[in-house]
């Protein structure tokens, strides 16, 4: 019962990141308030998915809709730590996974509505991989660890990097935000190099199919930008649950 409750609330906080971080607002002070009249949200009326629903999403005191997008979130990040729990059971890893979920579902969400991934999830997120890592009980050699989970975030950074050098030599244009560059690190430092790179995979052919059907539908503009780091964010989800046994059987595919 821990996890989905944890989800809720954690959800919850999820909802004022999201709000907060790309307007550069404190996430801390001032208390929750209503976006269309600023009127603070009474505690009773701040319980995640069952306020919105009684409140039928409007504001108490003005009656401005509240967006559907807090109890979606809430109910995302419950569903997502109650995923990492059967999948990994009572272990430090679910701990690690669950982290690196609320992160990407943040992030995900984040760039979507705003085109920005805030340092304060990315290279936090890095950190935050370090030091659950390097503090995992059982681990003996804490060094190694440390700087294996340093080398796969700076080496998957390097690899974006080396696209965006790609395509301002080759296009004269930014083919990669410097936001991705550093999800593409947190992610690495959460999942280890290889399944970063599956994510960055994944993340590529789903925005170019979703590219394509955009163009065809409004008949080509293209300059329209899309938020890629939340296909990237979506991707790394993916890779925690499916990563694995994806990976092996693709490689499996070359030792027949
Ligand atoms: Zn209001």
């Amino acid at each position: 019962m821990a996890a989905p409750i944890a989800g809720l609330l954690l959800g919850s906080f999820l909802n004022v990141c999201i709000v907060r971080l790309p307007a550069h607002a404190s996430i801390v002070a001032p208390q929750s308030h209503c976006q269309a009249c600023g009127a603070p949200v009474r505690p009773w009326d701040n319980v995640p998915v069952l306020s919105w629903l009684w409140l039928r999403g409007r504001c108490r005191d003005c009656g401005a809709p509240i967006s559907i997008q807090y109890p979606l979130v809430e109910l995302g990040t419950a569903s997502l730590f109650v995923a990492c729990v059967l999948h990994s059971g009572a272990t430090w890893q679910t701990i690690i996974d669950a982290v690196a979920c609320f992160l990407l579902l943040g992030l995900a969400v984040m760039d979507a509505q705003t085109m920005l991934l805030p340092d304060t999830f990315t290279l936090t997120g890095v950190l935050l991989a370090l030091v659950l890592k390097v503090f995992a009980p059982g681990v003996s050699h804490r060094g190694v660890v440390a700087w294996k989970t340093f080398e796969d975030a700076v080496i998957a950074a390097a690899m974006l990097l080396l696209v965006w050098l790609l395509y301002r030599v080759v296009r004269h244009r930014d083919g990669v935000g410097m936001g991705d560059v550093k999800l593409l690190a947190m992610i690495a430092a959460f999942l280890g190099l290889p399944l970063a790179l599956f994510a960055y995979f994944i993340a590529v052919l789903c925005a170019a199919i979703f590219a394509i059907v955009l163009v065809a539908r409004r008949k080509a503009r293209g300059q329209d930008r899309i938020a890629f780091g939340s296909f990237l964010a979506v991707a790394g989800i993916l890779a925690i649950f499916a990563g694995r046994p994806a990976l092996a059987w693709y490689l499996g595919l070359f030792h027949r």
